[in-house]
C-alpha cells in the first residue's frame, strides 16, 4: 500500500495505538487515532489513590505477551509491578487450598485424574489441535489455521489443514468432554470465568484455548505474570508519547461515510478526510448502555453485510468495584471464589485483588459478571449490592467505594455463529469498505492478543 495514505484509526486502547506502532514501523506515518475518552489506554485504566496507581481494568500479563514487549521496548519500559499472589476461599469466606492433595484426602484420586487430563491436554494441544494457538479465528470452522505462530518472539507465520480444529468450535465444557479432559475445567476456570470471559458452557472452546494456550494457563498456576508498577494504563500512555502522531482525545464521532475510494469521518463538528479507517472499538453494542457508548455500526453507514454480521456479537457485563477496607479489615492478599465461578451464583464475587502487600491504605478491587447468554441481565445496584455483602461474608467488609465500573467486555460469538463462519466471513470484508476490523472481537478481550491482531494486520495489509 502506498505508504502515504491516509489512516484514521478509531480507539485509542491496546488494539488503536499498537496499530500506530506497527504502522509506523512500517513506515506509514499518515495515521490520526481518535480516542472518545480524554485519556488513552481503553479498559487499561489505572487511577491514583493515595499516591500510587491501582486497577479498574487489565491487571496482568505473562511472559508469552509478545506484543505487549514490542510495547515495552518502543517505549524503553518494563514489568516493574507488584508480585501477585493469591489464594482460595470458599462462599462462606474460609480459606481452601483446592488443590493440595493433603488438605483434600477425599478428593485425592480426582486430582490425580485432573493431573493425567492436564498432560493429556497438552498432549493433545501440540499433536491432535495443531495451529490451535496462531493468534485471531482465521480458518478455525473451516478446519485450517493461518497466522503468527505464538510458541516465541519470532511469531513465524504458519498456515496449513487441520480439521480437527472445528471442534473448537464448540462450547468449552463440551469440547473438553470430546476429548476426556473435564477436570482440566477446575483449573482452566479460575483465569477464564473469574477474568470476566464467561462460563464454559456458553463460550466456544476457541476463545479460551487461543487465551488460556497451555504455557498461560501453566503460568497462572505457578504464578509467572507481569504487572506494572504505575498500571496497564502506564504501558498505553507510554506509548502514546512515543507516537509520531498521539491520539486526539475527545474525539466525539458523529458520522462516517464510505465512498468507493475515501472514508470521511465527522468528528466534534469537522468532517475530516481519509483513504483507510481501522476500527478498534465496539463494532456493536446490544441494547443501550450506561456510559452512553455504541457500536460502529450506529455512527457509520453500515452496509447490510456489516449490520448482519455485527449483530452476532455479545458482551459481558463485567463489573469492578474498588473500596476501602478499615486496616484490620484488609484482606491478606487476593481470593479467588470458586463457588461463585457458576452461573447458579451469577452476580457474586467471584475474585478480588489486593495490589499492594506493603500497605493497607490501598483499594481493593473485586469483579463480578451479572449475564449469563440463558439468563436475564442482573440489574447493576443489585449487583453491587451482592458484592458488598459477599465482602462482608469473606471477612473484609468495604467501608468505602472508592471508584465503579461496569465495562463493555469480552466482545464474542456464540458457538453456532462460530461454527457457521462468522470469523472467514468478516475476515474476507477486510478492506471491502476501505475498512478493516481489529480490537477485541477479532481476536479475545486481552491487551496482548489484541495487540498482536494489529501487529498482524498491519502485516497482512500494509
Ligand atoms: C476488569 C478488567 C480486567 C482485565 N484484566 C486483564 C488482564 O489482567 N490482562 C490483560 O491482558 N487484559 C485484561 N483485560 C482486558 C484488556 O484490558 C482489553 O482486552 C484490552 O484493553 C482491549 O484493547 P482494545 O484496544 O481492543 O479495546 P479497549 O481497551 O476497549 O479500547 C478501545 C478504545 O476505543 C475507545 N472508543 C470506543 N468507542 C469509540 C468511539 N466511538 N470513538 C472513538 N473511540 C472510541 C474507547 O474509549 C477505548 O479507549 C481486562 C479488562 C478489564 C475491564
Amino acid at each position: 500500500m502506498n505508504k502515504d495514505v491516509r489512516i484514521c484509526i478509531i480507539g485509542g486502547g491496546p488494539a488503536g495505538l499498537s496499530a500506530g506502532m506497527y504502522l509506523e514501523k512500517k513506515g506509514y506515518f499518515n495515521y490520526e487515532i481518535l480516542e472518545r475518552l480524554d485519556r488513552v489506554g481503553g479498559k487499561c485504566w489505572s487511577p491514583t489513590y493515595n499516591g500510587r496507581r491501582y486497577e479498574m481494568g487489565a491487571i496482568m500479563g505473562v511472559p508469552s505477551y509478545y506484543a505487549v514487549h514490542d510495547v515495552e521496548e518502543f517505549c524503553g519500559i518494563t514489568h516493574d509491578g507488584p508480585k501477585l499472589n493469591r489464594n482460595y476461599k470458599n462462599s462462606r469466606g474460609d480459606v481452601i487450598e483446592p488443590f493440595e492433595p493433603k488438605k483434600n484426602i477425599l478428593k485425592i484420586p480426582r486430582l490425580l485424574k485432573m493431573k493425567k487430563q492436564v498432560k493429556k491436554l497438552g498432549e493433545i494441544l501440540e499433536t491432535k489441535y495443531k495451529g490451535y494457538d496462531v493468534n485471531g479465528h482465521r480458518g478455525v470452522a473451516e478446519g485450517r489455521y493461518e497466522g503468527f505462530s505464538q510458541v516465541n518472539a519470532k511469531r513465524e507465520r504458519v498456515e496449513g489443514v487441520n480439521p480437527n480444529l472445528k471442534d473448537l468450535t464448540l462450547p468449552f465444557n463440551e469440547f473438553c468432554k470430546l476429548n476426556g479432559v473435564e477436570l482440566i475445567q477446575d483449573i482452566w476456570i479460575g483465569p477464564y470465568t473469574s477474568f470476566g470471559y464467561g462460563y464454559f458452557d456458553e463460550i466456544p472452546a476457541a476463545y479460551v484455548l487461543k487465551y488460556l494456550d497451555f504455557q498461560t494457563c501453566m503460568n497462572f498456576v505457578k504464578i509467572n505474570l507481569w504487572t506494572w508498577k504505575e498500571g496497564t494504563q502506564y504501558i498505553w500512555e507510554q506509548l502514546n508519547a512515543h507516537l509520531k502522531n498521539p491520539a486526539v482525545l475527545n474525539s466525539r464521532i458523529e458520522k462516517i461515510e464510505r465512498t468507493e475510494d475515501k472514508v470521511y469521518v465527522t468528528v466534534n463538528g469537522e468532517v475530516k478526510e481519509y483513504d483507510k479507517l481501522i476500527v478498534t472499538a465496539p463494532l456493536y453494542i446490544p441494547g443501550t448502555r450506561m456510559d452512553g457508548q455504541k457500536g460502529f455500526v450506529e455512527y457509520c453507514d453500515a452496509r447490510e453485510d456489516e449490520k448482519e454480521l455485527f449483530s452476532k456479537i455479545d458482551y459481558e457485563r463485567y463489573d469492578v468495584l474498588a473500596v476501602e477496607t478499615k486496616p484490620e479489615d484488609h484482606p491478606e492478599i487476593s481470593y479467588y471464589v470458586f463457588d461463585n465461578m457458576t452461573k447458579e451464583r451469577l452476580g457474586h464475587m467471584m475474585v478480588y485483588y489486593r495490589r499492594w502487600k506493603d500497605t493497607k491504605d490501598q483499594v481493593i478491587t473485586t469483579y463480578a459478571l451479572r449475564k449469563h447468554k440463558d439468563t436475564k441481565e442482573i440489574p447493576y445496584e443489585d449487583c453491587k449490592k451482592t458484592v458488598l455483602e459477599d465482602l462482608k461474608t469473606m471477612h473484609n467488609p468495604a467501608s468505602n467505594v472508592i471508584n465503579e465500573w461496569s465495562v463493555y467486555y469480552f466482545p464474542h460469538v456464540f458457538s453456532k455463529d462460530y461454527a457457521d463462519g462468522w470469523y472467514d466471513k468478516v475476515e474476507a470484508m477486510q478492506d471491502k469498505y476501505n475498512t478493516f476490523y481489529a480490537g477485541e472481537i477479532m481476536s479475545f478481550g486481552d491487551m496482548d492478543e489484541t495487540a498482536e491482531y494489529s501487529y498482524e494486520l498491519v502485516e497482512r495489509f500494509f
